[in-house]
């Protein structure tokens, strides 16, 4: 067989077996593997490597996709000077994503605009980026969609949703009191993702000490921080709104912001 039918075959071979990676390659890798008088197998695991390359970026795409990230914040652009509550060294030992092998739980507390969320979504962005699935949801958001699923009897498919992903995000946890039936299917998630070993970051507002405020009955409550404290690393974040901060600097807000600010810091958990 010519070279001319083989690259023909070669070419017609990737495109039926999807390798768009590898045929998209293809040209470069042989140019590169003969001018650079490359072994055969040499030529042969560049092109693989370029396969596996290009879809590792399709599968982080797409979990970045399906994530329901509601923005993206990164831990490189988070200003540790700004928030001295919170230890750098703590959040570089998260990033290294440890915790989320080993089925460990972040919690983040604190008052509205210390970044809570903005570290959440930091640790998220680099398990997508490291091609782990990642599921975001605010509680608010967890709470519609599980009244939707119970309506159509399809509460089992949002838990698995929730079950599959590699880490699951909740974002918000005491902003809004529970119903029981919504205290008891966050439960069951949770509980579900426990039993998993799978590991979940939960930001909140209220100090572990209060949650029992926003449940229907304090069991729950405690049964909740029993499966998310038994392998968990919290940071309790006291400081100022991050924005507020910010604008006071720039002289546009006075004192006021702060002493509002200080009403909602959590005590220590
Ligand atoms: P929280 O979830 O605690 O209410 P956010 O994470 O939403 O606060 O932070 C509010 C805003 O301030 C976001 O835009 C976030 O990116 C920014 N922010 C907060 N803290 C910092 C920080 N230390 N460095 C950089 N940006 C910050
Ligand atoms: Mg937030």
């Amino acid at each position: 067989m010519s070279g001319a039918v083989s690259y023909e075959r070669a070419r017609d071979h990737l495109g039926r077996l999807k390798m768009e990676g590898a045929l998209l390659a293809l040209d470069d890798v042989l140019e590169r593997g003969q001018k650079e008088e490359r072994l055969p197998v040499e030529v042969l695991d560049n092109l693989l490597e370029r396969e596996v390359n290009t879809r590792f970026e399709k599968r982080v795409r797409t979990n970045l996709t399906l994530s329901g990230l509601p923005v993206q914040k990164r831990l490189e652009d988070f200003d540790y000077d700004a928030q001295a509550q919170v230890p750098r060294d703590v959040i570089e030992e998260l990033s290294t994503l440890r915790f989320l092998h080993n089925g460990e739980n972040v919690l983040f507390l604190g008052p509205c605009g210390v970044g809570k969320t903005h570290l959440a979504i930091g640790l998220a962005l680099k398990a997508i980026e490291r091609g782990h699935r990642v599921y975001f949801l605010t509680l608010h958001d967890l709470v519609t969609k599980s009244r939707v699923a119970r309506e159509r009897n399809r509460l089992a498919r949002i838990i698995s949703t929730i079950l599959r992903a590699d880490l699951f995000v909740l974002d918000e946890l005491g902003f809004q009191p529970l119903e029981p039936g919504d205290a008891t299917f966050l439960f069951e998630a949770i509980n579900k993702r426990y039993q998993h070993q799978k590991s979940t970051i939960v930001t909140s507002n209220k100090s572990f000490g209060q949650w029992g405020d926003t449940f229907p009955d304090t069991t729950l409550a405690v049964a909740l921080l029993d499966r998310l404290l038994h392998h968990a690393t919290t940071v309790n974040i006291r400081g100022e709104s991050y924005r507020l901060k910010n604008r006071r600097e720039a002289g546009l807000i006075g004192a006021l912001s702060l002493s509002a600010n200080e009403a909602g810091t959590p005590k220590s958990g």
